[in-house]
């Protein structure tokens, strides 16, 4: 097996840098349909131009590389022990070399391992199968989209939709109510993998199971195939739209698996996935591990550019922010105004947010601008890099925001996916905003950082540390203002709306 550690070490960087052709594909189509000019339009511009940088570079797409998840088979006799312990080489080599962040965090002491391997962490699927080769399939799930995963115990009753019954109409409910109950916090547009039947456990992991299919294939059970053509028209009559900004698409995919169930119980499991929905798998060679062939894509074929302008095109309009910042130029700006912020922030995820509750911060965040990120840094020597660093969802941060709004004077947060009333709240009383970057857009925003100036606590390890960074042209859009205003919950009640009406008589 002399060619195994190379076959696997390029199947994650691979996965973790380069779209698979079937969701670029998808995510064309999804851009070339949206509004021109709008909010959708434009974080679908930097998404295109973030796949490509990613591409390029052979960069991580988006800085939370996921859960690392392998599905293998193996001919008979071939070593399983083998094939585990040189994927989990390959995971910590592509952690060290930058592909991959160190993701794995102990769930008893909160410590990060460092480089993706842990308690039950790369997941494994192991089958035997009678055919030559060796096949391994990864799927890079992030936290976001993973926190919008639903399981609904059917029946039950959904908001706009009424109750959903023990049938195929009750099932379709249920996966229309899941990508609503999304909106962007899951960076839309996303793919679903969606279980009817089976128990809790496995009815997820069938629904998983389904985003090894391409976006493109059909079922072919026609009941389901329709469903899943069914539920595609619906769910993008949604309004939803990219980032949850509203707009014409909310997914991109629906594929959807029956399992038999017991007589008590009916689950639909929905797996919902991000815009980068990163999964591929490679043949190998079962006597020298070599690569025979890749699934999901081409490598002979040249990689297809997606970007169809700069990244973000500026309109003139946008507003400058210099840090630090004060409430009168945060009362100044609404919803809808996009900023471009030049200068310095902090980033600053649940570690952080935990810390600052107990403890003064390490820095003065008097002005400052806070940032929802956990990026991918690589040292060299004394000198930390930036690999990627996008943002994350912020409504973890929900329980503290508002307090460390009101203790250190923080003006302007960053994340995705928007906040709840209580930060909302805040922003009004003392005068801040939030603004959603794109997440997943995490090359594009790792040019965008022009020195990283320190870092605090990082004992919580790198994504959850508080990097000081210098940014210059940091694109974003405030969506909720210091005078109560929320895109997010102004989408959130039109999609519902618009919900309630796919109700079949
Ligand atoms: S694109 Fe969004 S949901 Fe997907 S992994 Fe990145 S931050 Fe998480």
């Amino acid at each position: 097996m002399e060619f195994l550690a190379g076959s696997l070490l390029e199947l994650i960087v691979q996965t973790s840098t380069n779209l698979p052709p079937d969701v670029r594909a998808a995510m064309s189509l999804t851009a070339a349909g949206e509004t021109p000019k709008t909010q959708s339009a434009q974080a679908l511009d930097i998404i295109l131009s973030n796949i490509d940088m990613a591409a390029d570079d052979t960069g991580a797409i988006c800085q939370d590389t996921g859960m690392p998840t392998f599905v293998v088979h193996t001919p008979v006799g071939v070593n399983q022990i083998h094939i585990r312990k040189a994927i989990r080489e390959a995971v910590a080599e592509a952690t060290r070399l930058g592909k991959l962040r160190p993701n794995s965090v102990d769930s008893i002491t909160g410590k990060n391992s460092g480089n993706n391997l842990g308690a039950e962490t790369p997941v494994f699927h192991f089958e035997q199968w009678e055919e030559d080769e060796i096949e391994v399939k990864l799927i890079l799930k992030g936290g976001g989209c993973e926190n919008m995963n639903a399981q609904y115990s059917v029946p039950c009753q959904l908001d706009h939709l009424g109750r959903a019954d023990r049938n195929l109409e009750g099932v379709r409910k249920c996966i229309l109510h899941a990508v609503w109950k999304a909106q962007g916090l899951g960076c839309a547009p996303g793919a679903l993998g969606v279980c009817i039947g089976s128990d809790r456990a496995h009815g997820y992991e069938l629904a998983k199971g389904q985003l090894f299919r391409t976006l493109d294939d059909v079922n072919p059970d026609p009941v389901l195939a329709q469903m899943e053509a069914e539920i595609m028209q619906e769910a993008n009559k949604l309004g939803v739209g990219a980032m949850g900004f509203g707009g014409k698409a909310s997914v991109i995919g629906c594929k959807i698996a029956a399992a038999d169930r017991l007589p008590a119980r009916f689950f639909v499991s929905v797996a919902y996935d991000c815009w980068a929905f990163r999964r591929l798998g490679v043949r190998l060679d079962a006597s020298s591990g070599a690569i025979t062939r890749w699934l999901y894509r081409d490598p002979s074929r040249p990689v297809e550019r997606m970007a169809r302008s700069e990244g973000f095109a500026l309109t003139g309009r946008e507003v400058t922010l210099t840090p630090p910042l004060t409430k009168a130029q945060m009362r100044a700006l609404r919803v809808g105004d996009v900023v471009l912020i030049t200068g310095e922030m902090f980033t600053g995820r649940d570690n952080v947010h935990a810390y600052l509750m107990k403890n003064p911060p390490p820095v003065d965040l008097n002005g400052a601008v806070l940032y929802h990120c956990g990026p991918v840094m690589l040292q060299e020597g004394e000198r930390w890099t930036v690999k990627a660093a996008g943002p994350t969802t912020s409504m973890r941060e929900e329980p503290y925001q508002a307090d460390v709004i009101k203790r250190y004077g923080v003006r302007v947060v960053i994340g995705k996916g928007g906040m709840g009333p209580k930060t909302l709240a805040a922003l009004q009383e003392f005068g801040a905003v939030y603004l959603n970057g794109i997440g997943g857009a995490a090359q594009f925003y790792a040019r965008t950082v022009e020195e990283v100036l320190g870092v605090n606590l990082l004992e919580f390890g790198i994504p959850e540390a508080m990097w000081h960074l210098r940014v210059k042209g940091f694109a974003a859009i405030v969506t909720m203002d210091a005078h109560g205003g929320s895109l997010h919950a102004d989408v959130q009640h039109a999609t519902g709306e618009v919900l309630g009406t796919l109700q079949k008589a």
